[in-house]
């Protein structure tokens, strides 16, 4: 967003050490702003773009040099998550310049939502991109998310034509996301694609759901349990028939 005619980017926190959020050692950005509504969002505190703390592309730079080395050393970089870092996209492509102008790797975690003309220039600047499909059957996209399907889809045919380095991340939550044909399908689609380079499988987990309360929403999956380990193979297996490196992460 502008401000006296700059640019700055509204964070929720910064991160200096993550390592679940692309390769290595990770600067992990949380912007803050989402227009999707994901009933397992472990984050719904970043929802709102008016809140967390204002920065500077410059202010939030000086905060990801003291790292770099840690980020060098390990094969690490800078990670932009959320909320849905896109919301920001003319911050994050700023940032994004930055860090390559200074040899950093940019990766940026999205649902492929949103798509503008500074999200296109955020891509020209990013690595690796962390794309959460959240199910590939549309009305069941719509039930977990909020929003329609197509967009992500869109922006997987933009990946492979640019040919940016893609990590497809799916959660498998019982009696929701957990419909075989639809994952089968899936794997097929993602199989098409030769800049996928990895698949992660994770389990749900009811980790942010304290979060729902404290805010006031209705959490809708308070009774739903973790995957058990069986199912998560049986996904897992069926993913591995993409040809593509899977990991599980229960
Ligand atoms: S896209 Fe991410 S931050 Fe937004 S609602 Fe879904 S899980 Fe939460």
């Amino acid at each position: 967003m502008m401000k006296d005619n700059k640019i700055i980017g509204r964070i929720h926190s910064l991160e200096s050490c993550g390592t679940v959020d692309g390769p290595g050692i990770r600067f992990v950005v949380f912007m803050q702003g989402c227009v999707l509504r994901c009933r397992y969002c472990h984050n719904p505190d970043t929802w709102e773009i008016n809140k967390g703390k204002e920065y500077t592309p410059q202010e939030l730079m000086a905060e990801i040099r003291k790292y770099k080395s840690y980020m060098k050393f390990s094969g690490g970089g800078v990670t932009f998550t959320g909320g849905e870092p896109l919301v920001q996209a003319d911050f994050v492509a700023e940032v994004s310049k930055m860090c390559k102008e200074e040899g950093i790797s940019v990766a940026i975690d999205t649902s492929g939502f949103i798509w503008n003309s500074a999200v296109q220039r955020a891509l020209d600047y990013t690595d690796i991109i962390l794309l959460d499909i959240k199910n590939f059957d549309p009305m069941v996209y719509k039930e977990v998310a909020g929003v329609p399907l197509d967009p992500t889809l869109r922006l997987m045919d933009y990946l492979r034509e640019k040919d940016i380095n893609t990590w497809i991340r799916y959660v498998l939550v019982p009696n929701l996301t957990d419909n075989l044909e639809s994952i089968e399908e899936l794997s097929k689609y993602l199989a098409e694609y030769s800049n996928v380079s990895k698949i992660e499988l994770l389990g749900f987990h009811k980790m942010g759901e304290y979060k729902w309360e404290e805010l006031g929403l209705e959490y809708t999956l308070s009774d739903t349990k973790e995957p058990a380990k069986e199912m998560l193979i049986q996904v897992k297996e069926i993913f591995d028939r993409s040809g593509k490196n899977v990991s599980l992460n229960s």
